[in-house]
């Protein structure tokens, strides 16, 4: 096989179960890339699509003779579930695009992992077996998931490897679609025949308790590295995946995936020893947040080293609305000076600053008009004057971190001043996980004293020139992705898991 045909295809969303639907224009609005302008994105320098379909072109570019077959790509923002029609149109241009696509080698399933659709708890695993079902045993399916993904048996049993993110925040994304080149040249070469074990664990921590720098999560991942260096060779990957508990599924649950290289034993002993690991630290999934009182009170506090707050209950990259109120109000209400607020969601409020230009004094209305709906519970009313620092086209390119090097379109935008708050307000719903979300308007986290983001955890990676992990503060405020799991009604998370449920037994049976 002197060139082989690979084709490309994925659907990337994550999914919580109580944010608004996603629908067409979610995708849309993002990217839906058919056939050959999916593979020009994937080969631009500062590309809009997920890291790892980069990665993983520019690996088999740089590999060897191979022939892309670009099938589709769409992404839509985490969201809520997504509708029937756009996942069945998703899989029929898959159907179509294989079919057409003649004889192939393998193909490149890049999802996230964590999607729901109206109709099903498992899409992404729908997705494998359908591309199994459609290109037969042979061919060759490597499949790359984000660290939060629900793992299912479906996803594992219609793949021949899965390659997951092992970084949180995310920075690792190119590296994984690079492992998915070289493993699946080695698989075509015919030097792995890889057999993957799929172990779940009753434990179904929030994201908060998922970094990896340290904690038990990390110190898992870490050592699942470890073992696999030690086996020379016999193993081909190790991914943990933390699973993204809002999704509310069956599939909810840590899991741990080992594809050995032939040994189905060896990935079998491996997984059991890695899940063993991970089982024995649950307690220290648990973490405490700082009170929104305590928060407003140390933004307030005169003599102290400048610090970040993550407003953890409404991250929009765990399908948050971005527009929830309650921290703004907090500190407003306390006349809190010297603050970087990012970034509020709201295009009605971010087109009227626009159309004011910079200067002008406007009567700021947030949330001017939300549906009823029980995602907008959190995004309450706030009336102030406000004064238009700057204004901006909202098209930007990310610097540091998850959205490092890609290009964002956040639509018409502006920084307000408000008090001794200067408020940004964007018009598409990104998480603030990048330091361009200020510096597109002048301003300089350099001489922020106080700077609160709404993002969960990857604001960390972006933020972490100025904000070591001891500046940086977890707030317990509401919406659609507080960590304090206790306050929602899960419906379809497996019972018992930890820790929602402190007493549940497991045991992997493994020596
Ligand atoms: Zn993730």
């Amino acid at each position: 096989m002197t060139s082989p045909r690979i084709a490309l295809l994925g659907m990337i969303c994550e999914s919580n179960r109580i944010a608004r639907p996603a629908g067409q224009a979610d995708f849309h609005s993002l990217y839906w890339l058919n056939g050959d302008a999916l593979l020009q994105e994937a080969r631009k320098q500062s590309s809009r699509i997920a890291p790892e379909v980069c990665g993983f072109v520019a690996a088999m570019d740089a590999t060897g003779p191979w022939e892309p077959v670009p099938i589709v790509l769409a992404a839509s923002h985490p969201a809520g579930p997504v509708e029937r029609s756009v996942f069945e149109d998703f899989q029929k241009a898959v159907a179509d695009g294989l079919r057409q696509a003649g004889p192939l080698d393998g193909v490149l399933i890049a999802n996230h992992g964590a999607m729901v659709a109206e109709n099903l708890h498992d899409p992404d695993g729908a997705i494998a077996a359908h591309v199994r079902a459609l290109v037969g045993d042979k061919v060759r399916i490597v499949m790359t998931l984000d660290l939060h993904a629900n793992l299912s048996d479906l996803m594992v049993d219609s793949t021949d490897l899965i390659v997951g993110y092992r970084t949180n925040p995310h920075v690792d994304m190119i590296e994984r679609g690079e492992e998915a080149a070289f493993s699946l040249r080695r698989m075509l070469a015919g030097a792995a025949d890889p057999k993957a074990v799929h172990v779940k664990l009753p434990l179904c921590p929030a994201s908060v308790s998922l970094l990896t720098a340290s904690g038990p999560y990390g110190a898992m991942i870490d050592y699942g590295q470890r073992r696999q260096a030690e086996a020379a060779g016999a193993i081909l990957n190790v991914s943990v995946f933390g699973n993204f508990v809002f999704s509310d599924v069956p599939e909810n649950g840590l899991s741990v995936v080992v594809t050995a290289r032939s040994d189905r034993r060896a990935a079998e002993a491996l997984a059991a020893e890695i899940a063993d690991f991970g089982w024995t630290r649950r307690t220290e999934f648990v973490k405490p947040l700082t009170s929104l009182p305590d928060a407003v009170a140390l933004a307030g506090e005169p003599e102290r080293e400048p610090v970040i707050f993550s407003d953890a209950g409404d991250n929009p990259g765990g399908g948050g609305s971005g527009r929830t109120t309650e921290f703004l109000c907090a500190l407003i209400d306390a006349d809190v000076r010297d603050v970087l607020y990012g970034s509020f969601y709201d295009p009605d409020l971010a087109n009227q600053a626009c159309k004011a230009g910079p200067g002008a004094t406007i009567d700021a209305v947030f949330n001017r008009e939300t549906e009823n709906a029980p995602w907008t519970r959190w995004d309450g009313t706030l009336t102030c004057k406000a004064r238009v620092i700057a204004i901006h086209n909202g098209d930007v390119t990310g610097r540091l971190g998850l959205f490092q090097g890609r290009r964002m379109d956040l639509g018409p935008s502006a920084a307000l001043a408000i008090g001794g708050i200067v408020v940004i307000v964007i018009s598409d719903r990104t998480q603030t996980a990048d330091p361009v979300f200020f510096e597109m308007f002048g301003l300089d986290i350099a001489d922020a004293r106080t700077v609160v983001v709404k993002s969960r955890g990857h604001f960390r990676a972006g933020f972490r020139p100025w904000f070591p992990p001891e500046r940086v503060y977890e707030v317990d405020t509401g919406g659609l992705t507080s960590p304090v799991l206790e306050r929602y009604d899960f419906k379809y998370l497996p019972r018992p898991s930890f820790p929602l449920d402190r007493d549940v037994g497991w045991a992997s049976g493994h020596e």
